[in-house]
């Protein structure tokens, strides 16, 4: 994952969304980041501060809300929140879908 790629991307969404609010000043942009989608937080953080210099998102703080990995087994049901990726139940064995872990999306921006 580049996160310089992405800070761009979530400053993109952002522009976007103040352009249609037809607002001049963007406060924070909100972001929802599963345990497993791959993203270095502080290497995001320090991307987006560096790329919101001279832009409406210059004093914008990005508030990032960091989502658990949470599987469930196929064969017992039973649910689990894993440190880090796992293919199989500790319990019986049985073969862990993967509930969430993977979401990396903005959430809300906050502009005025
Ligand atoms: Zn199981």
């Amino acid at each position: 994952m580049h996160e310089a790629t992405l800070a761009e991307n979530i400053l993109n969404i952002a522009f976007d969304a103040a352009k249609q609010n037809h607002a001049e000043k963007i406060f924070a942009v909100g972001l929802t980041l599963g345990e497993l989608a791959g993203v270095e937080v502080e290497a995001l953080t320090l991307s987006f501060d560096v790329l919101k210099k001279n832009s409406p998102a210059e004093n914008a703080t990005l508030k990032i809300n960091r989502v658990p990995c949470c599987a469930t087994c196929n064969k017992c049901g039973k649910t689990f929140t894993l440190e880090r990726y796992n293919f199989f139940c500790p319990e019986c064995d049985g073969v862990l879908i993967l509930q969430s872990g993977r979401e990396l999306l903005v959430d809300f921006v906050d502009c005025e």
